[in-house]
């Protein structure tokens, strides 16, 4: 049996310090910084997933908050194969700001698979959790996404998370 071979660009987006760049840090280069960087313009970042039954390519780009170079941003949505919509769980606006996030998405990529995740996972012990996991759950599913909860911070679910979100759009 041959395994399949695949190269995808992925995008990832929501609003600032939600922990984007931490995740693909983590699940890239399997580290993680304290200190808060803010993203200028766009990184890139790449990652063989090589599973028993398939091998994926994942170009991962990652755009800073600034928006006013309407070029960046139409290069940055095209030809993307999914999006990764990040949520602060401890942070209620960032979790509003997810509709909107997914709207962009749409508008400039078209209706491409995305993954919601609600990050921080490692606060919720001591901050508590904000942001119900069933209500993040069900708007995920209407929406024909999946939502999983992570760490960049401990780890925790974030190479789970890429995994699952890979297999989505292969299936897709
Ligand atoms: P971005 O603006 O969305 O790219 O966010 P960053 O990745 O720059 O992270 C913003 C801040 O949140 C940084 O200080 C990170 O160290 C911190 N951070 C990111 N992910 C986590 C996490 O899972 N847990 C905790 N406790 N802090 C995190
Ligand atoms: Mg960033």
């Amino acid at each position: 049996m041959s395994t399949k071979n695949y190269l995808f660009k992925l995008i990832i987006v929501g609003s600032a310090a939600v922990g984007k760049t931490s995740l693909l840090e983590r699940y890239v280069n399997n580290r993680f910084l304290e200190d808060y960087k803010l993203t200028i313009g766009v990184n890139f970042m790449s990652k063989i997933l090589e599973e028993s039954d398939f091998k994926a390519r994942l170009v991962i780009w990652d755009i800073g908050g600034q928006k006013r170079f309407e070029v960046m941003r139409t290069e940055f949505y095209k030809g993307a194969s999914g999006a990764v919509l990040v949520f602060d769980l401890t942070r209620m606006e960032t979790y509003t700001a997810i509709e909107a996030w997914l709207n962009e998405v749409r508008q400039f990529a078209g209706e491409i698979p995305f993954i919601l995740i609600g990050n921080k996972a490692d606060l919720i012990e001591t901050i508590g959790r904000v942001i119900d996991k069933q209500y993040a759950e069900e708007f995920a599913q209407r929406e024909n996404g999946i939502y999983i909860e992570t760490s960049a911070k401990t780890g925790t679910n974030v190479e789970d998370a890429f995994t699952a979100f890979t297999r989505l759009i292969i299936k897709s």
